[in-house]
């Protein structure tokens, strides 16, 4: 039933891509003659003057291990907002399909779709955040191409049922469901690309720029079915990853252990930060989270939003959205940093 033939917009599904000369001689020894680069070197120390592995083959093929999947089943992107890009991109014909997202979440699914002039229908979250999924799917018309699920959600922080997640991937066959993991490392949570061989509608997003504390390098990843990798590949730039970052990557995964270590610290210093700010009077609520930020609900949001922001502490004004009315939102800090956030809001 499921059939990317019809989801894949028909001129994607017949482009041809641009053909780099390092496709056309994939060798790594000889006397390359053929990209017009610089034989000498680089104007600075390093090996720069090459061009960078278009496909990322040594990445992948660790990649794979860590996370078991397939090479094949990895796309990588200059930050997993490169993947929101490209599928809508890759699906939505401009003015004509759609997109559901559900409200509050992160906001560059919209931005990239009104971008390319698509459609966005949204259907919110619950008031604790979660999927309604009837509605969502009363909300599917023949034009719908892509279902955004972010889980840990952004801004709210908490987890979606996974009952539900699946209820989506059963009940829409006609489109893609996406599973933005941006926060799984601060879970327990099995990732949905377990599932990706049970459901060729699955596409789960991941990045480097959160746990692994690695967002300047700027390095997402996508993981889907062998066939929708394949158009990702075929209308990403041909160079998407530069070689810093390729190589940086190589050695971060070698790190996974202490990424592991910061995820045990922050959430140890997230729990000292809810036990801090629930003793304060002004906190109203504090949300339930699975990730690094925590939604906090306060008496004057606006107020002190701009206080902190006096004190020179930089917090996320979440109040003007859609079910976050007088939230603000907080990124986990060192527990000095959150301490002297504390400290603060006891002034005001
Ligand atoms: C931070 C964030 C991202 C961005 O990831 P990059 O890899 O830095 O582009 C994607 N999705 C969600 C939900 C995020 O919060």
């Amino acid at each position: 039933m499921f059939s990317l033939q019809n989801i894949i917009r028909p001129h994607i599904l017949t482009l041809t891509p641009y053909a780099s000369a390092r496709d056309e001689y994939t060798g790594k020894e000889g006397i390359f003659l053929d990209a017009n680069e610089n034989p000498f070197g680089a104007v600075i120390t390093g090996n720069y003057n090459r061009y960078p592995d278009p496909y990322q083959a040594e990445i992948k093929e660790k990649l794979a291990v860590i996370k078991g999947v397939r090479p094949s089943q990895i796309f990588l992107g200059n930050g997993s907002d490169e993947a929101i890009d490209l599928l809508i991109r890759a699906t939505c014909e401009p003015k004509e399909d759609n997109i559901i997202t559900m409200p509050p979440t992160y906001g560059m699914y919209k931005v990239c779709a009104d971008i390319q002039n698509t459609p966005v229908v949204q259907v919110s979250l619950t008031p604790d955040f979660q999927i309604q999924v009837d509605k969502v799917l009363a909300a599917v018309n023949v034009h719908t191409k892509l279902i955004w699920v972010c889980s840990p959600n952004n801004p709210s922080g908490n987890l979606a049922k996974r009952e539900s997640v699946i209820q989506l991937l059963e009940n829409f066959k006609t489109g893609l469901v996406i599973v933005d993991e941006a926060y799984i490392d601060f879970t327990e949570q099995e990732s949905f690309t377990k599932l990706l061989d049970n459901y060729p509608n699955l596409v789960v997003l991941q990045t480097f720029s959160k746990a692994w504390g690695l967002a300047a390098l700027r390095f997402g990843m996508a993981f889907a079915s062998e066939d929708l990798i394949k158009i990702l590949n075929k209308i990403k730039y041909p160079y998407n990853l530069n070689a810093v970052t390729q190589a940086l990557i190589l050695e971060a995964l070698d790190n996974e252990e202490k990424k592991n270590n910061y995820v045990k610290e922050i959430l140890k210093a997230r729990a000292n930060l809810i036990n801090l700010l629930g003793d304060l009077s002004i906190v109203k609520h504090i949300y339930p989270t699975d990730s690094n930020q925590l939604l906090v609900k306060f008496d004057d949001a606006k107020a002190i939003f701009k206080y902190l922001i006096d004190r020179k502490i930089i917090t996320r004004d979440r109040s003007n959205v859609q079910l976050c009315e007088g939230c603000i939102r907080i990124s986990i800090g060192t527990d000095a940093e959150n301490s002297t956030l504390v400290e603060a809001l006891k002034g005001y």
